[in-house]
């Protein structure tokens, strides 16, 4: 078995900024990025938001630029998909698809995926007109249509943030009354450019080279019925990558780890960053801080000086 110092498990920002930290603290870290590696980025066109590319920077590049930079500074990156670690003694051990490895301590980046619809459709459009971030994706829609589908906060959210940009907002919920809490209720239904289409579901996302609208269908009389919209917003929740957690690190009943301090897990020498923590802000830049973050704290702890990280 190859032991390692460090074992960075995901490579999205937060397990990619891990990592350059990491190599650069001489840590020697072992990245398992996953079969399909490089996070949610990778599923995105243009990245408007990330500082330090005024002309924006696709999605998927900024991914292998962050691989490359890792490497660069001597971070071993392997593209594996890890089932299982053993945290009940040290040194701890990760079991991916294809081999079995050591650690003193592990940065937990496994991220966490938006919810979809299962629709065929959702898949050919995705990235060309479907989408689960406004903030990331809400520029390109300057007097256009858009649709958000959901009715919790990240929808009220959304749609909100939608109407900066957009000319006009549906709201699509398949039931009759909103999850959101009252607050972001009142900020949608106060809106001019936000029409709610209570209990519709989405049966088909429609389009040629983008969207160009959907078929809904009303939950109590199957009717259906089409809308024009030139993107759409899926904000129907999010699932943490975590099934391989249970039971070996906490998580919060909604499956989310529970960490202390953004980045400090139950088990000491395992830290967390990025989105399997973060159901807040989410975003590439909160998830490469948190990185950051923890690989500083890993690399203390490893020094044998946690007491002081924690008590500052
Ligand atoms: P959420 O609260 O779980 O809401 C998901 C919404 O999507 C629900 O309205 C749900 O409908 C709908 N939905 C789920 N699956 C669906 C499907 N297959 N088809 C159609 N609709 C579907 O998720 P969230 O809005 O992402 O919020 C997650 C957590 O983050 C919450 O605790 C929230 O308060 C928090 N959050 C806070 C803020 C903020 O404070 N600024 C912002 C965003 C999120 P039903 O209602 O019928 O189940």
């Amino acid at each position: 078995m190859e032991q390692y110092p460090l074992i960075i498990i995901g490579s999205g920002p937060a397990g990619l900024t891990s990592a350059i930290y990491a190599a650069r603290a001489r840590l020697q870290p072992l990245v398992l990025a996953g079969i399909s590696f490089g996070g949610q980025l990778m599923n995105t066109t243009e990245v408007e938001n990330f500082p330090g590319f005024p002309e924006g920077i696709m999605g998927p590049l900024l991914m292998q630029n962050m691989i490359a930079q890792a490497q660069k500074f001597g971070a071993t990156v392997l593209y594996e998909h890890v089932n299982e670690i053993e945290v009940s003694a040290r040194p701890f051990s990760v079991t991916t698809n294809n081999s079995t490895y050591t650690s003193d301590s592990i940065i937990i980046a496994t991220g966490a995926e938006p919810k979809k619809l299962g629709l065929d459709s959702e898949t050919t459009f995705w990235g060309r007109g479907v989408s689960s971030c406004a903030t990331c994706d809400g520029a390109f829609y300057k007097d256009k249509v858009v649709a958000v589908i959901g009715g919790g906060d990240s929808a009220m959210e959304e749609a909100t943030f939608l109407t900066k940009f957009a000319s006009k907002v549906y709201i699509i919920h398949r039931r009759n009354e909103f999850r959101a809490s009252q607050i972001m209720q009142e900020r949608v239904t106060q809106n001019p450019k936000i029409e709610v289409v209570w209990n519709s579901t989405v049966k088909e996302i429609t389009g040629e080279q983008t969207v160009n609208g959907l078929v809904l269908e009303h939950v109590e009389t199957r009717q259906t019925s089409t809308l024009a919209v030139d993107g759409v917003f899926l904000a129907i929740g999010y699932t943490p990558n975590t099934t391989f957690l249970q039971g070996k690190i906490d998580l919060r009943p909604n499956g989310y780890i529970d960490a202390k301090g953004e980045i400090f897990t139950n088990v000491e020498g395992i830290f967390v960053a990025g989105d399997v923590e973060d159901e807040i802000y989410r975003q590439a830049i909160t998830a490469a801080g948190a990185g950051c973050k923890a690989a500083i704290a890993a690399e203390k702890w490893l020094g044998g000086r946690e007491t002081v990280i924690r008590n500052t």
